[in-house]
Formats: C-alpha cells, sequence, structure tokens
C-alpha cells in the first residue's frame, strides 16, 4: 500500500515480525564474527540503516547518512574529478562558501559562483560543469531557485545537487523535480532538537554506490546514538513543522507590519521575489526567515541581546525558537549579506509567546 511520508516517517525504519521490538535498537557494535556478510562497522550499522530506509523513502532515492551536513556535503564534492568545475549559488550557506573556496584555492576545482535566482545565469555557467550545487530557500537570503527548470536545462553528464535542508523532504522533493542528488544537515529540522550532528544525501544508481564507498574510505560515519536520535525527530518531523511553519508566517507578518523593520525575507509572503515559484515548488514555505531593522548591526544586536523567548543562538530547525544576526561574520560579508541582516528559526513555542517577545525586543532594539 502506498503511503504517505507523515506516515512512512512514524512507519518506517522498524524491525518486523513476530516479537520483534518495535523500534530498532541504538547498536554499538564495531565489529562482527566472520563468515557472514558484515564485517566492519564502518561499512554499516542496523541503527543507520532503520534512519536510511525511512529518508530513502521519503526521498524516493537511497539514503546515505554522513557525520555532519558538512561532510555529506564534501562527500557529494568529490565526487568532481580533480580540476573539476562546479557551479554554486552567489549567496548560500557560509560553510559550503567556504569550502569550495578553499577548493578553488588548493587547486582542486574550479569554482563559478553565480545568482541562482536567475535560471539562465545558472544553466550558462554550468556548460562543461562536473555538477551544480544549489540551496533553496537558501541560507540566510531566502532565495528560491527553480530545481525543475535547471535539472531540465542541464547536460546529462552534469551532476545537480541541491540542498535542501531547509525543506526536508516534507516541503521539497528534490529528486522528483529532476535533481540527482539531495543533501541535508540533518543537524537541522531532521533531528529537530539541537542535540546530535549528522548529514544524509539521498541519490540513485551508481552515484548512491559511489557516496557510500567514499564514507567507507573517508570514514565520515555516523555515531549509532546520533542515528537513533535522528530518527526519533524524523518521527515527529510532520507536526513540528506544522507548528513551526505557522509560527514562523505570524512572526514575517509581525515584521512586515512594524515600523521598526527595513524588509522581511520569508517565501510565504506574497511580496517575495521567489513566492511564486516557492509556491509552486514547495509544499510549505518553511521555518525560516531573515529581516532587517532600522539602525543596522548595532540595532540588530541590541535586539538578538534584548529576546527572552528565543535563545540568542546560531543554528537552526529545532522545536526551540532561535535568532541571531547573521551578516556581521567575515565569510557573510565576502557574499554580500547585509552587516545586519538577523536570521530567525521558528521553532514549537506558543505562537503569542514568540511574537510578544519579538515585539519587545523590537522595541528596545529601537530605543537604544
Ligand atoms: C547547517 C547547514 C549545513 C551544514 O550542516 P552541519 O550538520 O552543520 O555540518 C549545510 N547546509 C545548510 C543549508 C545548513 O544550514
Amino acid at each position: 500500500m502506498e503511503r504517505h511520508p507523515e506516515t512512512a516517517m512514524v512507519q518506517g525504519g522498524r524491525p518486523t515480525g513476530p516479537s520483534a521490538m518495535l523500534n530498532t535498537p541504538l547498536v554499538l557494535n564495531s565489529t562482527f564474527r566472520a563468515g557472514g556478510e558484515s564485517g566492519y562497522g564502518r561499512s554499516g550499522n542496523d541503527t543507520w540503516a532503520a534512519f536510511e530506509d525511512v529518508m530513502g523513502e521519503l526521498e524516493g532515492g537511497e539514503a546515505i547518512a554522513f557525520s555532519s551536513g558538512i561532510a555529506a556535503a564534501s562527500a557529494v564534492l568529490d565526487l568532481v574529478p580533480i580540476g573539476g568545475t562546479i557551479v554554486a549559488p552567489a549567496s548560500f550557506y557560509m560553510g559550503l562558501w567556504s569550502q569550495l573556496g578553499e577548493r578553488a584555492e588548493s587547486g582542486r576545482a574550479n569554482i563559478h559562483f553565480v545568482d541562482q535566482t536567475d535560471t539562465a545565469a545558472v544553466l550558462n555557467a554550468a556548460q562543461g560543469a562536473d555538477l551544480v550545487w544549489i540551496e533553496t530557500p537558501s541560507n540566510p537570503l531566502m532565495q528560491i531557485a527553480d530545481i525543475a527548470a535547471i535539472a531540465e536545462g542541464l547536460d546529462r553528464a552534469t551532476l545537480l545537487a541541491v540542498d535542501g535542508t531547509f525543506t526536508t523532504p516534507l516541503l521539497q522533493q528534490p529528486l522528483a523535480l529532476g535533481a540527482d542528488i539531495v543533501v541535508h544537515s540533518a543537524t537541522k529540522l531532521i533531528g529537530g532538537h539541537a542535540d546530535l550532528l549528522m548529514g544524509v544525501v539521498c541519490t540513485n544508481g551508481p552515484t548512491a554506490e559511489r557516496l557510500r564507498d567514499h564514507r567507507y574510505t573517508y570514514g565520515a560515519t555516523p555515531g549509532s546514538l546520533e542515528a537513533f536520535l535522528a530518527l526519533r525527530g524524523l518521527r515527529t518531523l510532520s507536526v513540528r513543522l506544522e507548528r513551526a511553519q505557522a509560527n514562523a508566517l505570524a512572526l514575517a507578518e509581525l515584521l512586515g507590519d512594524s515600523d521598526y523593520v527595513k524588509y522581511v525575507l520569508y517565501p510565504g509572503l506574497t511580496w517575495h521575489p521567489g513566492h511564486a515559484l516557492a509556491k509552486r515548488q514547495m509544499r510549505g514555505f518553511g521555518t525560516m526567515l531573515s529581516f532587517e531593522v532600522a539602525g543596522g548591526e548595532r540595532a540588530a544586536t541590541r535586539l538578538c541581546e534584548a529576546t527572552q523567548v528565543f535563545a540568542h543562538a546560531t543554528s537552526l530547525g529545532g522545536v526551540e525558537s532561535l535568532i541571531e544576526v547573521r551578516g556581521n561574520r567575515e565569510s557573510e560579508h565576502a557574499m554580500g549579506t547585509p552587516p545586519g541582516l538577523i536570521r530567525l528559526s521558528a521553532g514549537i513555542e506558543h505562537v503569542d509567546d514568540l511574537l510578544a517577545d519579538l515585539q519587545q525586543a523590537l522595541t528596545i532594539a529601537h530605543s537604544g
């Protein structure tokens, strides 16, 4: 029977049969007695496998879990031969921007950074490229790239990888839209409780095999406890996401109405430049938004220090709402992020408490 993703994430990855445990246990084991199929723990583990079963079903591919989102992304970028060409967004997750810079500097790859909202520019830069990396919505500017149009226009030899960290498989299905690879930082919404670091790649065919070999050879294996917790987090993703998304929209609207706010970036707002595309491509607008207040970086810092319900911290996607000044980092600066840009991750607290907290912090930021 075909099941919905909300059901798959609850029921998938469980042992079956009479007297089977309902949950795949936390397996703490590194080696196996000789003579069977399993040899050594770096090639696989029952706890990772349970998590991978569910993620693979959700994305419509094979899932390979890694020790972090960055490790998952690195394995994908390593598919590109030395001296090959990678096209990447001009503005996206700063950790990957830094890594691509390092790859260019050390002569491992040629990197072309392009405005990923401009499909023609992406396709133009992608001629002869080995891999195109897009991230939609992007971190932290919430830009929307057209996955289907980019997939459609690329040569068959060019791989298209999508960072789906902000959407999870519930809001966006890159493989179904024509992408070859989808990458998630499971540290964020999938884990959902700010208590683990993990990443996962979903893809098909020989690419899946190469990535599994990469994990074995280079060793970025997830821990069993992390895989157990990530699967436990995944079980409740659909309800967490629903609440956090509703909270994000309410917060975006409050910010949109505030005289102290210069602009709000949230794809769910009708005036967001990517709104129509996001509406087509996504099943919801996500839990992340960014904005700038009048008074620049100083006012932004005052605001983040004045919140009492939002935790002033980096990262995203947990049950707890987080807020930080994102634009003041060196790499964000280099990518052209406005220095006072504030990034907010909506959690699942009561919306009235979040709205009241943000309102009082705006007042403090403005009066300082
Ligand atoms: C956090 C993040 C990553 C990196 O994941 P880690 O689990 O921190 O290594 C990659 N992409 C995006 C969009 C992220 O937000």
